[in-house]
């Protein structure tokens, strides 16, 4: 099916930061009503308010994506201000550092249940609607980290090659449905986040030497994470699914 003028309505997890922030403000641009959702209300409302000042519809959401019925809640809302939901981008993350020997059960649980449990959770009270339509969008941003992999992170890129599974097993599930599921695996990007962790001097080695080392030798900016979004929610992509997409720098090389 081709959307023509359908408004799509885009939900974005983790929208208030990083490339959250950058699918929210390019899906607008693109003409998409976009429910901005993250933990941070603050961070969700002045996204959200940015697109409505550019003359785009936005509403912010907070919520913990790991909480069922914070997610329902935030998922009715949006319906009910915008419409129901056919693009769905899972993006909310949080990552920690540490040797496999020191991470504790609370940690493993807590990041599991944010970075992978969540997928599952956003992605059962979106779904409704896209089958209503016999079309949809699912994006599940993973990690370059869960095809290359590094010291210290063992947890993270466990949760992250969940995703990466998970995109597979909900891609063959749905495509018969008209909904495609794919994964873009981020590199190394220019993010709140990632400048933390930098900051913290959280990698075994200095950050421009991980990064200097790939085929193009910077940082990636949230833009082009943004970009990629707006591609696998396109119409152009209506053949692709269950793929992961690497926007890395060529880091996997
Ligand atoms: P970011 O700047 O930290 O943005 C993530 C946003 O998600 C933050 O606003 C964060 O709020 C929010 N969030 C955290 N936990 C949440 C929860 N339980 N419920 C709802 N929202 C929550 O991160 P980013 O760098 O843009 O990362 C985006 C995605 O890319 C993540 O999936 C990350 O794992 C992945 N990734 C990042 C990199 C990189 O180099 N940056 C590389 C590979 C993959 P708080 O700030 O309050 O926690």
């Amino acid at each position: 099916m081709e959307t023509g003028k359908m408004l799509k309505v885009a939900l974005v997890t983790g929208g208030g930061s990083g490339m959250g922030e950058a699918t929210s403000l390019r899906f607008a641009r693109e003409g998409m009503a976009v429910g901005v959702l993250d933990i941070n209300g603050e961070a969700a409302a002045a996204v959200a308010g940015v697109i409505r000042k550019t003359g785009g519809r936005a509403i912010d959401l907070r919520a913990d994506v790991s909480d069922k019925a914070q997610v329902a809640a935030a998922v009715s809302r949006l319906r009910e201000e915008l419409g129901p939901i056919t693009v769905l981008v899972n993006n909310a993350a949080i990552e920690e550092f540490g040797a496999f020997n020191e991470i504790t059960e609370d940690s493993w649980d807590r990041l599991m249940d944010v970075n992978l449990k969540s997928v599952y959770i956003v992605t059962q009270a979106v779904l409704p609607d896209m089958e209503a339509i016999s079309w949809g969008r699912i994006i599940n941003i993973s990690s370059y980290g869960a095809q290359l992999s590094a010291p210290y992170m063992s947890h993270y890129f466990a949760s992250k090659g969940g995703v990466i599974s998970l995109t597979r097993g909900l891609a063959a599930e749905l495509g018969a449905k008209g909904i495609t599921v794919n994964s873009i695996s981020p590199g190394f990007i220019d993010t709140p986040m990632s400048r933390r962790a930098i900051g913290e001097e959280q990698f075994p080695v200095a950050a421009e030497t991980i990064y200097g080392a790939y085929p193009i030798p910077r940082l990636g900016k949230p833009e082009e994470i943004a970009a990629a979004c707006a591609f696998l929610a396109s119409d152009d992509a209506a053949y692709i699914t269950a793929q992961t997409l690497g926007v890395n720098g060529g880091a996997t090389v």
